[in-house]
């Protein structure tokens, strides 16, 4: 099996038999070594000593409405893992009590600092946390919504629709012709960083036409023979990234300039070299399928 992306392997179970069991879940907030993450304006607080690793807070901590929007993340080693929203406090280290060790960092930054089940949790409660902030009104109705069943469920209070947290489908991939592989820039990245082209799958798509879809309108290129490499959780607000292979029939790049800047083919030497382009983090699937072609 090939190792997992960074992102994605959870260590923790989800339990989803908890989620609705208002007598254990009660249980769990009573035990003081239930762990809970407070997430903090879409950043988290982590340690940063040696390396870094998540910091959690005790449920005594935590006020009383907290818990009522509180989002089970699952059960782990005996130990129960929650998610809270921290960020109507100003100073949440201070007011949580944090100390000097504990620092707040958005998920992108501090992710090549994790462990790999580290950084699921954190793209776990990161992707619940957005989608609770942008379902707060019913999409059937417009009513308001409340969070329901440990914070997998948004119940509308007018017409009852239950909505449940969702993902939108990208497809991000891997274009070649020969020894060269096709990489575009977006205006708005880093200086010299070059990429995988990605999109979002359109409602009467598979993937595969997706795909296809996509490398011809940003860059005029015709490609065959797509195949699945992995999938990422990019919680950025809430995508999964489905990674392909692809094949080009045809190498004249004429690209689309409301989404790229620029379109080139680059050898595996010029890729290793990396001296006039950068490539894309190394937390991304952009920068796995690139490593797995240079391999
Ligand atoms: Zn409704």
């Amino acid at each position: 099996m090939k190792r997992a992306n960074v992102l994605s392997g959870l260590a923790v179970d989800r339990a989803p038999g908890l989620r609705s069991d208002p007598t254990r879940l009660a249980e769990a907030w009573a035990r003081p070594e239930t762990r809970v993450l407070p997430v903090w304006r879409s950043k988290h607080i982590v340690v940063t000593e040696e390396s870094s690793r998540v910091a959690f807070v005790s449920p005594d901590r935590l006020r009383a409405r907290d818990r009522e929007n509180a989002i089970l993340l699952g059960e782990g080693d005996g130990t129960t893992y929650f998610a809270v929203d921290v960020s109507e406090v100003d100073e949440p280290l201070a007011e949580l009590g944090f100390d000097t060790v504990h620092t707040i960092v958005g998920l992108r930054e501090v992710a090549p600092l994790l462990s790999q089940s580290d950084g699921a949790l954190l793209a776990y409660a990161n992707g619940m946390m957005s989608w609770h902030r942008r379902h707060r009104f019913c999409n059937a109705c417009g009513g308001s919504t409340a969070s329901a069943q440990a914070g997998h469920v948004r119940e509308c209070s007018a017409c009852q629709e239950l909505h449940f947290p969702r993902t939108d489908p990208a497809v991000i991939m891997l274009v070649t012709a020969g020894e060269q592989c096709l990489l575009g820039r977006q205006a708005a990245w880093p200086d010299k960083v070059y990429s995988t082209l990605a999109g979002f799958v359109e409602p009467g798509e598979s993937l595969e036409e997706a795909v296809a879809r996509e490398v011809h309108e940003e860059a005029g290129i015709r490609v065959e023979d797509v195949h699945y490499h992995s999938s990422q959780p990019w919680p950025f607000p809430g995508s999964l990234m489905l990674g392909f292979t692809a094949v080009a029939t045809t190498r004249d790049i004429e690209i689309q300039t409301d989404e790229l800047e620029d379109a080139r083919w680059f050898t595996r030497d010029e890729l290793r070299a990396a001296e006039t382009i950068r490539l894309p983090s190394t937390i991304s699937i952009a920068r796995r399928l690139i490593e797995d072609w240079l391999d």
